[in-house]
């Protein structure tokens, strides 16, 4: 039997996202948070396992509505954001379009439901090109557009001025995501006091790159009657009650996450100093907890820093040249810059 003739085409054709385990003493590949919340945990002793989740996370909410300052109707949870992606897709369907290099995701998921891809190349500054996207707003009208900003893997934040005429010339046409994923990190203002001006916008939040990668939990922020459709596509159970748990602790403990993420960005700027006095080598500005730089030979950088126990992330086939270090811990850091330093001088001689 040829079990490959039962798969829809679509599926047939896709590859799974791959996330291959590379042993390494320094692991700085994954956007991850280099700090834990085990306090987190002693949350864990009230949860009853034979029962299910609470289906609508009304604590979780609860939190992120005081934090966000938006209404409870407002807010979608879903297990970490890749899921929110899915169900924004099921829930509007396609064409999908968003720039590139930005976040496999969107394109992943867009292909795995048979939606068509609308992907457009950023400018040489890594910003959004405006005039193309909006040529393929007219052209294609798009159902959802994905913004991420600051973006993964450039670092750095899309002009505000360039979404906001996204947003206002696909106000009666498309949704507009802009994923806030790395905000935290941002020295820039994010979207959120624009949605009560915009219908048609949507912000996604996640807290893994902020501590909690191994719960998966995002949510959404947007107009009620967008929330309502989303969930109705949401699995009921879809965040366990481990994960609405810890992070209703997690965001309980505002000091705690603060200053891990003050202490992220001051390291970030460190690293960003650092690399810009190697020579050969040019960091890119980064508003996110990673720094994209360019290095003479990516392949062979790579592969040095993880003989030396550093894992990075090589970005070949993404962005050329360049390889993605997330900001670890000050002792961390200090072992990539010198192990980076140590490769790039043998590459000379
Ligand atoms: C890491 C990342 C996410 C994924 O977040 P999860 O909540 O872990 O699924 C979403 N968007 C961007 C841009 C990211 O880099």
């Amino acid at each position: 039997m040829d079990i490959k003739k039962l798969i829809r085409p679509a599926i047939r054709s896709l590859k799974a996202y791959e996330a291959k385990e590379v042993p390494c003493r320094v692991k700085l590949d994954a956007n991850e948070s280099p700090y834990g919340f085990p306090e987190g945990l002693r949350s864990l002793k009230s949860i009853k396992t034979n029962r299910y989740p609470d289906p609508e996370a009304k604590a979780l909410k609860r939190l992120i509505s005081r934090d966000f300052g938006v209404k409870l109707q407002n807010i979608l949870q879903g297990n970490g954001s890749d899921e929110l992606i899915y169900y924004l897709i099921m829930t509007f369907g396609g064409p999908v379009l968003y720039p590139v290099p930005t976040f496999s995701m969107y394109g992943i998921i867009s292909q795995a439901v048979g939606e068509k891809r609308i992907e457009i190349p950023l400018d040489k500054e890594f910003d959004l090109n405006l005039e193309k996207i909006l040529k393929e707003i007219k052209r294609q009208k798009p159902k959802l557009i994905f913004l991420s900003s600051p973006n993964n893997p450039t670092g750095n934040c899309f002009s505000s001025e360039k979404i906001l005429k996204i947003i206002e010339s696909t106000l009666s046409l498309s949704v507009v995501v802009v994923d806030e994923a790395y905000q935290p990190f941002s020295s820039r203002k994010g979207f959120l006091p624009l949605l009560k001006d915009y219908k048609n916008l949507v912000i996604m939040r996640t807290l893994s790159k902020i501590g909690l990668a191994g719960l998966r939990v995002g949510f959404l922020i947007a107009d009620e009657e967008i929330i309502n459709e989303a969930n109705k596509v949401r699995l009921p159970f879809n965040l366990n009650s481990l994960s609405q748990s810890v992070a209703t602790e997690l965001l309980k403990n505002r000091k705690t996450m603060k200053s891990c993420i003050n202490l992220i960005i001051s390291e970030r700027e460190k690293i960003f100093n650092e690399l810009e006095k190697i020579n050969g080598i040019q960091p890119y500005p980064s508003e996110a907890n990673f720094i994209l730089f360019r290095v003479k030979d990516a392949d062979t950088a790579y592969k040095g820093l993880l003989k030396k126990g550093v894992l990075v992330r090589n970005m070949r086939g993404v962005v050329d040249g360049c390889l993605r270090v997330t900001v670890g811990t000050p002792e961390e850091n200090r072992i990539f810059l010198k192990a980076l330093k140590e490769v790039i001088t043998v590459e000379k001689t």
